[in-house]
């Protein structure tokens, strides 16, 4: 956790008077439900004690300048003209998009002076990315008066990514970033965004592994999957001519008809319907304590995606072999698209030094690499760290 006093004074330093508000928006880390967003499905995130903090306070101008203290860099934009995409300062992107989005929308906002620090890793897939525009998008909605809070700030974010920064991607960090609970993952209904909080373990933790892999493939890869996805309803539409996207067939009706689907197409139904189910029956589980079970659904979500959805790679599967072993690991599996990036682990909390020796000595002698290891807690979404 970075220690608000030291955002405050290094705010200080930087503008000669402190910040009216510092915010802070977590990072976040997905359980389980992976690849099922993009199909209408069910995802099950928690918000983590890692987060990025915007400090601000209001300029007399029309003008927004930044520092960003993680990358040395600052950047300055006007209010008053057409805001362009920065090409000198790629991350200044993601809080343009967001200022774009409010002003487009039509509010009215004055200029402000932030500065940003996070301690959520950048590029690893713990979304640093929502959680820069969720804490940009509430610092100025307070600075503003806007009143822009939970799902309309995580829609907000979500449209700077998806037409500013151009990252076609879901709903779902965002709105874990903007509506995380503590202790508690979320229930997301990524078609109509309906959610229900899910009590945590008491006596587990979250811990997240970083393969350090360059994810190469991604991109493409995706795009490949969610066409074969849209081949798959397509040819379920025989069968079910309602349906809309995966979400609407069930395990029974994949089993029905699944022989006469092609492959790769019978693969990739087999997983996201699989893993809506996995992400529904995980929930039940948490919610009846039943932890064994969760993790059990943890580690069926790891093989689909490695043998049915094949984005896993050697370096994440060695990583889940290893936490798989550990005794006081209930599940482990990849996290995020895939290609590279994080696994995550639920560890008995009495078990977490033990995993993280035995896992950082496995993975160095199956890869020669090290990994990252977080330990994190499900915290709270987005809101005010400090107020002046
Ligand atoms: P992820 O969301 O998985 O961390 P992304 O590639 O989506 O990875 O987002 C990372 C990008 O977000 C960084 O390259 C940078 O442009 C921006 N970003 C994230 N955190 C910060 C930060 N603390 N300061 C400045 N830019 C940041
Ligand atoms: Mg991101």
């Amino acid at each position: 956790m970075i220690d608000v006093e030291i955002i405050r004074a290094q705010f200080e330093q930087q503008y000669g008077i402190h910040p009216r508000l510092i915010v802070r928006a977590p990072g976040r880390v997905n359980l389980i439900g992976e690849h099922t967003d993009y199909n209408d499905g069910f995802v099950l995130p928690a918000a983590i004690d890692r987060a990025t903090y915007v400090a601000a306070r209001p300029r007399d101008d029309t003008r927004v300048h930044i520092v960003a203290v993680d990358l040395h860099d600052e950047d300055e934009f006007a209010l008053d003209v057409p805001i362009e995409q920065s090409v000198t300062h790629p991350w200044s992107n993601y809080i343009r998009g967001v200022v774009k989005g409010l002003l487009v929308a039509g509010h009215t906002l004055g200029g402000a002076n932030l500065l940003i620090t996070s301690d959520v890793p950048r590029g690893s897939g713990l979304s640093s990315s929502a959680a820069l525009e969720v804490a940009t998008g509430y610092a100025f909605q307070v600075l503003n008066r806007l009143n822009i809070l939970g799902e309309e700030l995580a829609l907000l974010a979500q449209g700077a990514e998806n037409s500013f920064v151009g990252v076609q991607c879901g709903i779902m960090d965002q709105f874990i970033s903007a509506l995380g609970q503590r202790d508690h993952a979320l229930l997301l209904d990524c078609r109509d965004l309906n959610y229900q909080p899910v009590p945590l373990p008491a006596d587990a933790q979250i811990v997240v592994c970083d393969s350090h892999t360059e994810r190469r493939l991604a991109g493409s890869a995706y795009n490949d999957r969610r066409d074969e996805c849209d081949q798959a309803v397509q040819l379920f539409r025989q069968w079910y001519p309602k349906i809309r996207a995966l979400r609407d067939i069930s395990v029974a009706q994949f089993h029905q008809h699944e022989a006469d689907l092609p492959e790769p197409v019978r693969a990739r139904a087999r997983h996201v319907i699989t893993e809506n189910d996995r992400a529904v029956r995980g929930a039940a589980a948490l919610e009846a304590g039943d932890v064994a079970t969760f993790g059990q659904l943890m580690n069926a979500s790891h093989t689909s995606l490695r043998d049915d959805y094949e984005v896993s790679i050697p370096d994440m599967d060695a990583l889940v072999a290893a936490a798989q072993q550990v005794p006081g690991c209930y599940g482990s599996r990849m996290t995020g698209a895939g290609f590279g990036g994080c696994t995550v682990s639920l560890v008995e909390t009495s078990a977490v030094e033990r995993f993280k020796r035995n896992v950082a000595a496995a993975f160095r002698q199956a890869t020669g690499r090290d990994t990252t290891i977080y330990v994190c807690r499900a915290s709270d979404g987005v809101g005010r760290a400090a107020s002046e």
